[in-house]
């Protein structure tokens, strides 16, 4: 099962009018990174927002203001993430609003509170849970540092599924990812019925010391490549994006397109680093910020390929190239 059709005709409907704006200087959001709170109840190696937001962790975003950020980006795709959303007390008032603003909603979640927490919400085809997992539980649990994570998280995926829910799984690549492992893991995700898996490289937040953990732009490159070509596997993502991955093509940084808003404002630049926060969504959207990021630009952003900096500039291909596409698939 893939992607509602309803969803990719919505999709459509708002990025082909728009498919020639960034050449003329006009910026759009595409998703919203939505991050309602930033508390989790895991500490994964590799994870910033518990560094970044150690000040602000006992904050919880107002329903309001998060149903008036999303209206003002008009984004049709919503990322709800965070922290750990289902600590939200509110977050399935959030989801509600969301779905009512006619969004599609990912909700992110490490699947830890996920089965106690699938009575507070209703299925809907604009609602699909994102399970992150990073691995086997050989991996998975090392990483988050919990026994037991790996289990619960597909036990979750199975309940929701059995629910009626829409699941898809996010999967971050870390140095030393071993492609025989994430195999055996998108094998068991394919199992389980989910409707896609997100693969994206590990992220270098500025803040995180264990640098080492994450992958290098060749690194990732060869570990992509391995990873994507070993099986076939119902992965979620924008196939030039992946292509983009392999190292066959390369794409400017479009993180303007996925603003991320969270209890302290936007983040500018992007999801990845947060030189300042603001309240003013337009600072994103002006072009002449993005005079100063990027690869060439910013060195923090050389190694980068994150999934919310080049994926939308592949989806903008796609719409203005689609031979491409189908070129791809010959
Ligand atoms: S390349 Fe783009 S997405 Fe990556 S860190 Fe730099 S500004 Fe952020």
């Amino acid at each position: 099962m893939g992607r509602p059709l309803a969803m990719t005709v919505e999709l459509a409907r708002y990025l082909l009018p728009r498919r020639s704006w960034p050449r003329r200087g006009r910026l759009f959001p595409m998703v919203l990174m939505l991050e309602p709170l930033e508390a989790c109840n895991l500490r994964c190696a590799g994870c910033g927002r518990v560094r970044e937001y150690a000040g602000v962790m006992d904050r919880r975003m107002p329903v309001e203001e998060a149903l008036n950020a999303t209206q003002l980006a008009g984004a049709p795709v919503v990322s709800v993430s965070g922290g750990e959303p289902l600590l939200h007390p509110q977050i399935e008032a959030i989801v509600e609003g969301l779905v009512a603003q006619g969004r599609w909603v990912f909700l992110c979640t490490n699947g830890l509170l996920l089965r106690e927490s699938l009575l507070r919400f209703r299925p809907h085809k604009r609602l699909c849970f994102v399970v992150h997992l990073d691995g086997t539980a050989r991996v998975h649990d090392d990483v988050t540092g919990l026994p037991g994570a790996h289990a619960e998280a597909v036990a979750a995926i199975a309940a929701a599924r059995a629910g009626g829910f829409r699941v898809a799984t996010n999967t971050t690549a870390f140095h030393g990812s071993d492609p025989a492992d994430l195999h055996e893991l998108f094998r068991t995700l394919a199992g389980l019925g989910v409707e896609g898996i997100m693969l994206s490289p590990g992220y270098a937040y500025e803040q995180v010391p264990e640098r080492e953990l994450f992958l290098k732009r060749e690194e990732a490159v060869r570990a992509f490549r391995e990873i994507l070509d070993g099986g076939k596997f119902p992965l979620y993502d924008n196939p030039l994006f992946l292509d983009f991955l392999r190292g066959n093509v390369t794409y400017p940084c479009s993180a303007w397109a996925i603003p991320t808003y969270t209890v302290l404002g936007w983040r500018v630049p992007c999801y990845l680093i947060a030189d300042r926060h603001t309240t003013d969504l337009g600072e994103i959207l002006d072009p002449e910020l993005w005079g100063r990021y990027g690869p060439g630009n910013d060195p923090r952003c050389a190694g980068c390929m994150l999934h919310a900096g080049f994926e939308p500039a592949s989806v903008l291909d796609v719409l203005n190239h689609p031979w491409k596409l189908l070129r791809r698939r010959q």
